[in-house]
């Protein structure tokens, strides 16, 4: 069996491990470039292990994800699932509401390059329930 914990094809090392509170399952966040004070914005990798995923959310100002590895997921509420591969984009508009993941099979790694405004860069709602999960492999 893969070893998926060391993602050792991986283009950026782990980082920190994610907030159980956002997520469900194993994530890792590598800030890449912190917001300083030229920027709007800031650019973290992210890596999941297979059925993990982050919790439905928002952002006041978008976002973009840039795949690099494995096979993930996109879902904004009440849309048909999007399953994403190495090299897919996703530009999320702002206030959309949406989870991100990997698929329950496979490891999944993104760069999010996350707009940052006066009200923060994500507001967290709940997680994405085992039914809502299964049923964007549909
Ligand atoms: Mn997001």
């Amino acid at each position: 069996m893969m070893d998926t914990s060391q993602n050792k094809s991986s283009i950026f090392s782990k980082g920190e491990k994610a907030s159980p509170d956002y997520f469900t399952g194993n994530a890792w966040v590598n800030i890449l470039v912190p917001k300083d004070e030229t920027g709007k914005y800031s650019i973290g990798d992210v890596s999941f292990e297979p059925g993990c995923r982050n919790n439905w959310h928002t952002h006041p100002a978008g976002q973009v994800l840039l795949v690099t590895e494995g096979l993930g997921i996109y879902q904004e509420k009440g849309k048909t699932a999007r399953q994403l591969k190495k090299g897919d984009v996703v530009v999320i508009p702002s206030h959309t509401l949406h989870w991100h993941g990997a698929t329950k099979d496979s490891h999944f790694t993104h760069i999010a390059i996350t707009n940052i405004t006066e009200k923060g860069a994500v507001d967290w709602l709940n997680p994405v329930t085992d039914e809502e999960y299964a049923a964007s492999h549909a």
